[in-house]
């Protein structure tokens, strides 16, 4: 927990500190500011409702007590969702976009370092408590680009994220879980959901996916009607609801466990889903070296079990 997340003592002088008031020290005068007198739970999250394969999670973790959205924390209260981890431990971009303030307390008081990521169309997220940063200070960004380490600056009580998400301007903050649920992300470390209309990676992973599985699909990136059907003549196959929706119940059939010396359609989903996590491999559907190291460096710095398999447990966090 920290302080604009700790409300457990080591908030010193901090928890005075009022939003606008850091909000106007971000510096940025350039920025329409917009609603950034900070009014909470304005706006709306089913703005753009689509589950559409954009958007994914910041980290691995869990959600420490406390640490949710709205606690309260003296004279305000908690603007984003914290998720725990070990330092070191990967933070990645919740959305393509431009990194508009990177440094000390950039956004929110006593978060130590963080980065701030414009999304277009009023959206931003926050990353604060950050360790090292891995990108620049005006860098565009990918989404699931590894963009810093998760630490324990500013005033915390042990390592973790302080995750915000904003929408209809800076300083207008949603609940993250509800936010990024709304685009199919579980916060909570579980697979994503893609909905049909979808654009983005981790639908070329399925298109890979199903191409294994059978039906020759073009890794385009669109989820289209073609790949809708195919996915639905998968799901009734395996006798699931034939919805087109490829979430936690389609995810687990879906995905192949993958080790060294695989070769095929479905190697080629799992190295595009680890160049969404800035892999950098050439997408040969070889399970190579190259590959396997990438797995083991993907599983490490998610804190999962290191062995080079790419199972459920690190799908679920390929393609979260
Ligand atoms: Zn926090």
């Amino acid at each position: 927990m920290c302080d604009q997340c700790a409300g457990t003592g080591h908030a010193g002088n901090g928890r005075g500190l009022r939003r606008r008031t850091v909000l106007a020290g971000l510096g940025v005068g350039a920025l329409a500011w917009g609603v950034a007198g900070g009014v909470r739970g304005s706006g709306t999250a089913s703005a753009a409702s689509l589950k559409d394969a954009s958007w994914c999670n910041p980290a691995r973790g869990y959600f420490p007590d406390g640490g949710h959205f709205g606690a309260p924390r003296g004279s305000y209260s908690h603007a984003g969702q914290d998720i725990t981890n070990s330092v070191g431990t990967a933070v990645y971009a919740a959305a393509a976009g431009t990194v508009i303030a990177r440094g000390t307390n950039v956004l929110t008081g006593r978060t130590g370092y963080g980065i701030v990521i414009s999304h277009g169309s009023g959206y931003y997220t926050y990353y604060g408590h950050l360790n090292t940063f891995r990108v620049g200070s005006s860098a565009t960004v990918s989404a699931g680009q590894w963009i810093a380490d998760m630490g324990a600056t500013g005033n915390v009580t042990g390592p973790h994220l302080h995750f915000e998400t904003h929408a209809g301007g800076l300083g207008s903050v949603l609940d993250p879980v509800d936010f990024m649920g709304a685009r199919g992300v579980d916060l909570g470390g579980g697979w994503s959901t893609i909905d049909p209309e979808a654009r983005g990676e981790t639908v070329k992973v399925i298109q890979s996916l199903i191409t294994q599985r059978g039906t020759a699909l073009v890794t385009d990136g669109y989820y289209g009607p073609v790949s809708v059907s195919a996915v639905k003549d998968f799901q009734s196959s395996r006798g699931l609801v034939a919805d087109g929706q490829v979430g936690p119940v389609t995810w687990p059939e879906l995905v192949y466990t993958l080790t060294r010396g695989a070769d095929g359609d479905h190697v080629k989903a799992a190295q595009t889903a680890l160049n969404k996590h800035s892999a950098g491999l050439l997408v040969d559907g070889d399970f190579g070296a190259v590959t396997d190291s990438a797995v083991r460096d993907f599983q490490s710095v998610n804190r999962l079990y290191v062995d080079g398999v790419c199972g459920p447990v690190t799908w679920a966090a390929l393609v979260g």
